[in-house]
């Protein structure tokens, strides 16, 4: 820290002028309930949490050549704070700061006699409780779950560990005991905070310091090297090039302090973009896509985004919080914004700068800011259009982002109808003419719809095998036309949320009204069966005597006009909902509790296919038995429908039905 020493006498001033709220009351002797506190004097000691202990446990054994990760770590924590404090400096009065006239900057002092490594930071600082909630605990609000996770990513590569909000704890990494000296920006007196990572950590007073933090590790065995000037310096030049304070080492400033994303991009190299990728995103990969592009009028916008490499959201992480930092003059105003981007878009990573946006906003007043919601609105068409751009420029890659990512940008359907006809272009669904696992656009299937043709369809299935062995797509192969395959449950809600796409409705083919325009394509002899079915007195007898016994399980029964081998198929008198949303929605009020019914269907039979033309003769010389097939073949449309049956009831008549079909 600046040995710029005040009289003491000045400090009292500016605590004595200090508005009553600012100043901390004596802290009372138990902090929370959960940490074990000793009083020895003044100094008290905690346990760390068992989440902690656990992580520690992980970061202090972790392998020695991954430990470079910890400068980073602290040095982020540093910036973070000092970004912190020019915040409230710039939305507070100047006199209800503490020690305001102390430069913004990090100083790294190393001693290599003593081992030491220390960084200083004039950020915000900690207070008391601070230090033992911030240092002591996992702030994760997440579940054993996300622990479990989290010490498995942590396990297998060190250097995610920021990533986590656990940044702070890579200390242990290198240090056999750190001290943390700190004072709040509010001018409480200062605390020290002291561990060796093994099971606890001593508080005590720590009269006499500026604002901010000062973290002091005392190097491992094996670690000497971080007291050394060059390996230090290496480490900062590499991680925290575009930390966008001065970093002092050993009084010399090591870093360019700059604002890559406000510099000319055509100067910009490659390299330069992926470090500072790696700097904000705190990753160690590489980015899927990358957007830097400024716009003048209306508005004055500078934006630089990055698509990560991995959805660590799919890959069982939880939640991921937004990424992008709002600036306004290279002045950051909103650390991982909530509001400048969309929450579907919260995957991103980056730097949003608009100078049109008043310095000294708050969080809150920015969540209501018109003028925030115009930046979201023109980041996100620009967005979703650069990503339109990079599908036509490279489809492979564009798919691959797609099976990552592409979930987000269904939710942004499904949630956001402002951006409905710039994502549908963006979706990706296999379909009756893609190849296996090869997801298609709307636009291809559009293109290659024939004149007569007005809907785009579609079937949701589990998979594209069982849609193909499955009643709904018979007709659609025997026309010729083109069907989407949603495999997702979401899927069918994201198509019905977009409606149509380039004036052609979206129609599920499970719909009770669906007539299927065009005429029947070559093959039409092979699937066909010409002149075996039913006569029409018949069928409506059979018709009529389906609708009565399966009373109370159909709201309808009608012949087919689209069936060609399957006997029978359940189809939705309700043209909003698909079987797939159905079955969502049952789930999901099963899950609270409510029996998960579902609303009736329709069954339509095929009588051209020989079970249901032997059905009709059963009718008449063995009713019961008939009966019994017409609630088997009610049960297997349904479950091809991929709606459920009684199973219990179901496997008895089916046994019933064998014993029959042996004897
Ligand atoms: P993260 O930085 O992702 O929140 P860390 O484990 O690195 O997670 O830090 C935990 C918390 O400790 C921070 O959120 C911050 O509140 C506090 N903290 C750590 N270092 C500092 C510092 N130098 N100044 C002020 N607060 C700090
Ligand atoms: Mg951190």
């Amino acid at each position: 820290m600046v040995a710029r020493v005040d009289s003491l006498v000045s400090v009292v001033t500016i605590l004595a002028d200090l508005p009553e709220k600012s100043k901390r009351p004596a802290l009372p002797a138990v902090v929370e309930n959960h940490f074990e506190e000793v009083p020895m004097s003044s100094t008290t000691t905690h346990e760390f949490q068992a989440e902690t202990k656990k992580l520690l446990d992980i970061v202090i054994n972790s392998l020695y050549t991954e430990r470079d990760v910890f400068i980073r770590e602290l040095i982020s924590n540093g910036a973070d704070a000092l970004e912190k404090y020019r915040h409230q400096s710039l939305t507070r009065d100047q006199e209800t700061l503490f020690d305001a006239h102390v430069p913004l900057e990090i100083r790294i002092d190393l001693d290599e006699k003593k081992k030491e490594l220390t960084i200083a930071d004039t950020g915000i600082g900690m207070t008391r409780d601070e230090l033992v909630a911030d240092l002591g605990t996992i702030a994760h609000s997440g579940s054993n779950h996300f622990l479990a996770e989290l010490a498995e990513a942590v396990r297998k590569d060190v250097s995610l560990i920021g990533q986590f909000g656990v940044g702070f704890y890579s200390a242990f990494m290198a240090g056999s005991k750190v001290r943390v000296q700190s004072r709040s920006w509010d001018g409480s007196e200062g605390h020290e905070w002291v561990s060796d990572g093994l099971g606890s950590f001593e508080i005590s007073e720590c009269p006499g310091l500026h604002r901010g933090t000062r973290i002091i590790v005392s190097l491992k065995d094996g670690c000497e090297d971080y007291a050394k000037k060059w390996k230090v310096e290496s480490i900062i030049k590499q991680y925290s090039a575009f930390v966008p304070f001065p970093i002092k080492l050993d009084g010399d400033t090591v870093n360019t302090v700059q604002a890559l994303w406000a510099r000319n991009r055509s100067e910009i190299t490659d390299p330069e973009y992926l470090e500072f990728y790696k700097f904000i995103a705190n990753a160690g990969d590489e980015p899927t896509y990358r957007l830097h592009f400024s716009t003048d009028a209306p508005l004055a916008i500078n934006c630089l985004l990055f698509v990560p490499k991995e959805n660590l959201e799919i890959m069982g992480f939880g939640r991921v919080s937004p990424g992008v930092n709002l600036y306004c003059q290279r002045i950051l105003i909103d650390q991982n914004s909530e509001t400048i981007l969309p929450e579907w878009l919260r995957f991103l990573k980056g730097v949003v700068d608009s100078e049109d946006l008043p310095l000294n906003i708050s969080r809150q007043a920015l969540q209501d800011n018109a003028l925030v919601a115009k930046i979201r609105r023109v980041i996100t068409k620009r967005f979703l259009k650069f990503l339109d751009e990079e599908a036509g420029k490279d489809q492979e890659r564009y798919l691959k982002f797609w099976e990552s990512f592409g979930i987000f940008l269904k939710e942004g359907v499904a949630s956001d109808f402002q951006y409905r006809s710039e994502l549908g272009k963006l979706m990706r669904f296999e379909s009756s003419k893609s190849q296996d696992g090869t997801a298609i656009s709307l636009s291809e299937y559009v293109g290659r719809m024939s004149p007569d043709q007005e809907e785009i369809y579609y079937i949701n299935g589990p998979s594209r095998a069982a849609i193909e062995a499955g009643p709904y797509v018979e007709m659609f192969r025997k026309k010729d036309i083109e069907i989407i395959y949603t495999l997702e449950p979401i899927d069918d809600f994201v198509l019905s949320h977009l409606a149509e796409f380039e004036s052609k409705k979206f129609v599920s083919a499970d719909r009770a009204d669906l007539s299927l325009a065009g005429k029947d394509a070559q093959d039409e002899g092979k699937t066909g069966q010409g002149d075996k079915g039913l006569a029409d007195a018949q069928s409506k007898e059979l018709v009529a005597w389906l609708k009565d016994t399966l009373k109370g399980k159909v709201a309808d029964v009608s012949k087919s006009s689209r069936l060609v081998d399957s006997p029978a198929m359940i189809v939705n008198p309700d043209g909003y909902m698909t079987s797939s949303m159905e079955r969502v929605m049952a789930a999901g009020r099963l899950e609270k509790g409510f029996i998960g019914e579902i609303s009736k269907k329709n069954l339509e039979i095929n009588a051209e296919n020989e079970l249901i033309c032997r059905l009709s003769d059963l009718v008449k010389t063995d009713e019961t038995f008939a009966r019994e097939v017409a609630f088997q073949i009610y049960d297997n449309a349904m479950i091809q429908a991929g709606l459920t049956v009684d199973p219990l009831e179901m496997v008895k008549r089916n046994y019933r039905i064998l014993s029959k079909a042996v004897s």
